[in-house]
């Protein structure tokens, strides 16, 4: 396990989401800020490491803050968000808590249950 270190600073004057310096023009759009996050969230969730820290960054921002500071990168932004990617985190995070075994796989429905059951282990 990776050690977090609190209070790591984020450099708010390149693309929040991967902290990489491309030349693409950085997007500020507040009315997207709901969908980014939410999906950073639920991508900590599968034990994503590098948004666990940005994430445990981010959720301590004040929502002033968050409208103020925050940019991205188009293509990152799409890349955090897209649907498809979320459900394949998803997915190999519910592999990973059943196990390599690919004959238990279940319906969604089943592996929550799964995943509910597994965190008492
Ligand atoms: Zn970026």
């Amino acid at each position: 396990m990776e050690q977090l270190v609190e209070g790591r600073s984020l450099d708010f004057n390149i693309c929040i989401i991967w902290q990489n310096q491309s030349a693409d023009d950085l997007v500020e759009k507040s009315t997207s800020h709901d969908k980014l996050f939410s999906a950073i969230e639920e991508r900590t969730n599968y034990g994503d490491a590098k948004l666990v820290e940005l994430w445990s960054i981010l959720k301590t921002l004040s929502a002033e803050e968050r409208q103020e500071k925050v940019r991205w990168h188009r293509k990152c932004y799409q890349n955090t968000t897209h649907s498809g990617v979320l459900k394949r985190a998803r997915e190999r995070f519910d592999r990973e808590v059943e196990g390599p075994d690919e004959s238990r796989r279940k319906s969604s429905e089943a592996l929550q249950v799964n995943t509910f059951l597994s965190s008492f282990e």
